[in-house]
């Protein structure tokens, strides 16, 4: 490892301690590594409560809960479903899995998420669902989401990689789509390394993806499979740091929200003097600010990626906002985009780990006012 990889503060880094070290101890002391053990149906069913939805259907990442639900909602070939512009590209890239279509939607410019008036002018005949993604930890506006599915009759599949916890107008994300589908990647809000989760209400969604986690194997009839599924089971020991996460992940939300406030204090002069705009959160969410992100236009000469340059020389690591979907080689296309390409060029993810103490975050507030001023 090089030095200035020592000395970074990090974009993110996953706060690990003695619980999950003692869970993942008695998985291994058990016997019980693969993916059969208690810690598997523990963490389905803990998790599917905290976000107030039946069943959990764990997997082995957030591509695979992604693809899984699009799959165990029979979204095929000739199909089309509705991705905002700006994500991951896991998003779009699952829907492609499925020889079905992604089309883009472009995103609110105040809260960043999927637009729900851009949605309307893109659906089409083969329109089946639609993927909100809840971007950086903020929620999407789901009521004209919900009205649009229900009269278009559409699958809302719930994207809440970036944002366990948060809430809309009281209700917890993950709660409002036929499925949804979550990541427990290293720097998502709770991680078990690698590791996902589709909820869902609906049993037979329920048993219908399960057996498709499973190569489809049938339940009576061992090595006899009706369909083609897939191995996108978690394991027992990624469960054992999951049930460990999970215990603290209300106290892990708490000091994200704390962090952002004072992210806000310290940069809120910059945005006063129109130079920054802050990570919103609108008045119906709950934002659990999993990458705090500003928005940098430019100044004197100052871009964007010269901040972030000149941020990593003094020791702050950072990352640009994703590129849209409609500009990568995938899903190029000349259909504009303008508030997703542009919230792309400006935004940057501070550093967001609850780790981070109040002295570290003050400092690299004081070294962006230091730049900008
Ligand atoms: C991280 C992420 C995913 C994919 O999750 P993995 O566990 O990395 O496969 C999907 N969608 C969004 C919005 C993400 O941020």
């Amino acid at each position: 490892m090089k030095i200035e990889e020592i000395t970074m503060i990090p974009v993110s880094e996953p706060w690990l301690g003695d619980k999950e070290l003692e869970y993942v101890t008695d998985c291994i002391n058990s016997g019980w590594i693969s993916s059969i053990g208690k810690y598997v149906e523990m963490f389905e069913e803990k998790f599917s409560q905290y976000c107030d939805m039946r069943y959990g259907v764990s997997t082995s990442n957030g591509t695979t809960a992604l693809h899984l639900a699009l799959t165990a909602l029979g979204i095929g070939k000739g199909d089309e479903v509705l991705v905002p512009d700006l994500t991951f590209i896991a998003t779009a890239n699952a829907v492609t899995y499925c020889n079905a279509k992604p089309v883009f939607v472009d995103s609110h410019p105040d809260y960043w998420c999927i637009n729900p008036e851009k949605i309307e002018e893109k659906i089409t005949k083969n329109t089946k669902a639609i993927i909100p993604v809840h971007l950086y930890g903020h929620p999407c506006d789901m009521d004209p989401i919900m009205d649009l599915a229900r009269d278009h009759d559409m699958y809302i599949i719930e994207d809440v990689a970036e944002a366990h916890g948060a809430k809309y107008k009281g209700r917890v994300l993950g709660s409002f789509g036929d499925i949804s589908c979550f990541s427990f990647y290293g720097n998502k809000i709770i991680t078990t390394g690698e590791g996902g989760m589709c909820l869902m209400n609906d049993e037979e969604l329920m048993e219908r993806s399960k057996l498709l986690r499973d190569h489809a194997m049938s339940r009576e009839k061992r090595y006899w499979h009706d369909l083609i599924g897939f191995n996108y089971r978690l394991t027992n020991i990624q469960a054992a740091i999951g049930i460990a996460q999970l215990e603290k992940i209300d106290k892990i939300i708490e000091i994200k929200r704390k962090n952002a406030q004072y992210y806000a204090e310290g940069l809120r002069e910059l945005d006063n003097r129109g130079l920054i705009t802050l990570h919103p959160q609108m008045p119906w969410a709950k934002n659990v600010y999993w990458m705090y992100s500003i928005i940098f236009k430019r100044l004197n000469g100052l871009s964007r990626d010269k901040l972030i340059c000149r941020l990593k020389d003094e020791g702050i690591d950072t990352r640009p906002f994703f590129y849209p979907m409609h500009v990568l080689p995938p899903y190029v296309s000349n259909i504009k985009f303008p508030i997703a390409q542009s919230l792309s060029e400006h935004g940057i993810n501070l550093p967001s780990s609850a780790k981070l103490t109040k002295e570290t975050i003050d400092h690299i507030s004081h070294s962006i006012l230091e730049l900008l001023i």
